[in-house]
């Protein structure tokens, strides 16, 4: 079901016209209500009468997460406090969080942007939808608890946590539409097994799974250990919170952006410059319609790419591919790029291993060192030093297939590595210590 089907299937160039409108009257506001914005743009030799539609957009300094700090907390909203109803925040680089605000609008709209992604994902009126994402200044569960609410579904506000209660209630309200982080999800699978709980006797039967990037094979897993759909969701609190864009159940392929609200671009991290779609770089968001805290060419860090093709769901909107790393989770490991998502991609198409895995990064001497850590699966283990060793080398090979890096890679025993209830934590850089 598409949830607004009036903006949500607008043919390309009524959408950019919208666009272009939208863009229009944002930047004359940041302009005129933030002294911040206002310095930026003089800085850079462009007023509000330079932007005249979308294909100006390149004209604008991108804002970066720095630039939400040096305005800590409320430097870049543009409306007076009273008017903003909700704050939430999220880590920030040093310490202090990074703080967004919401008006009653922007309220409205992100429950709206939410229940697009909901019913994006197959989710209907009648769904019970189990929320483990975490409530409180994290977006995640606020965000999909409205958007919840206004698809109609009956949401259970679980949040994270204690896992056995959590399948207990799925098992009993019958949950059939599970929200949390992949790596949640797989932490509750695994959880099940250890309870006894056949994911096939549950009514799940769609996960719409976010706040962390993770890899295609990551989707089959647990598509095959919960016997369900996963489905990919984006946002990030800087641009609204979940529901900047999601992928669809009919295509499955690529996360529809809800370009109506977002402009996306994508950047060469090093340049600045725009690339053209299908090619992958840094993808950086435009708020058109929030009130409280827009956002211009907002750097997110996040690497993948637009898909400008037509998608079989009929919604008209660009979708972008899942997020291939950021920019600064990369890791330089004897010069050569490594993302920790591609080292997930081979461990995950092992099956000998499980899902669940560390990554150490050193350095001996002068040299970079990489080891990954990963379980043994159940069924395969075994003492025989032979086997395992054959294995970790096979794994090994690999790794320097895809990545081009030589690593160790350590076997180790069935549910040593410590579970995720929310955001995994995956990579151990010592080189930094
Ligand atoms: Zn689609």
């Amino acid at each position: 079901m598409i949830f607004n089907e009036e903006f949500e299937t607008l043919p390309r160039e009524a959408l950019e016209a919208l666009q272009s409108k939208r863009l229009v009257s944002l930047v004359q506001r940041v302009y005129d209500k933030v002294p911040y914005y206002r310095e930026q743009m003089d800085k850079a030799g462009v007023g509000p009468t330079d932007i005249k539609g979308i294909a100006d957009l390149h004209k604008l300094p991108f804002t970066t997460k720095e630039d939400l700090r040096l305005n800590y907390p409320f430097g870049l909203f543009t409306v007076p406090l009273d008017e903003v109803v909700r704050i939430h925040a999220s880590s920030g680089t040093t310490g202090k969080p990074t703080v967004v605000g919401y008006t009653q609008k922007d309220i409205e709209t992100w429950a709206e942007l939410m229940a697009r992604s909901l019913a994006c994902a197959g989710a209907h009126k009648g769904d019970m939808v189990h929320n483990a994402y975490g409530y409180g200044l994290f977006t995640g569960g606020l965000g999909a608890h409205y958007g919840a609410e206004r698809l109609g579904a009956t949401v259970i506000p679980v949040s994270g946590g204690n896992t056995k209660r959590q399948i207990m209630l799925m098992q009993d309200f019958a949950s059939s539409v599970l929200l949390c982080t992949p790596s949640y999800a797989l932490n509750i699978a695994e959880v099940m097994g250890e309870m006894g709980v056949d994911p096939a006797s549950l009514k799940l039967r769609v996960g719409i799974f976010g706040a962390e990037p993770w890899s295609q094979n990551m989707k089959e897993e647990i598509e095959k250990k919960l016997k369900i759909k996963a489905l990919n969701i984006y946002g990030l609190s800087e641009v609204i919170g979940p529901g900047v864009s999601c992928e669809c159940i009919e295509g499955e392929k690529g996360l529809h952006v809800f370009e109506d609200h977002f402009i996306a671009e994508i950047i060469n991290p090093d340049t600045g410059e725009v690339l053209p779609p299908g090619e992958t770089g840094e993808l950086v968001f435009t708020t058109i319609t929030k009130e409280a805290f827009p956002v211009v060419r907002y750097r997110t860090k996040d690497l993948t790419r637009l898909m400008p093709e037509p998608c079989q769901c009929g919604r008209t909107f660009y979708r972008m591919d899942r997020i291939m790393g950021r920019t600064d989770d990369m890791l330089i490991i004897r010069g050569v790029n490594v993302f920790p998502s591609q080292i997930e991609h081979v461990l995950m198409g092992v099956e000998e291993v499980e899902p669940h895995y560390i990554i150490i990064v050193d350095r001996d001497g002068t040299l970079d060192t990489l080891e990954v850590q990963v379980e043994i699966n159940e069924n395969i283990f075994s003492d025989e030093i032979k086997v395992l060793e054959g294995l970790s080398k096979r794994i090994q090979g690999e790794i320097k297939d895809l990545l081009g890096v030589s690593c160790k890679v350590k076997l180790v025993e069935p549910k040593t590595i410590q579970r995720s209830e929310g955001k995994a934590k995956r990579v151990i850089d010592n080189r930094k210590l």
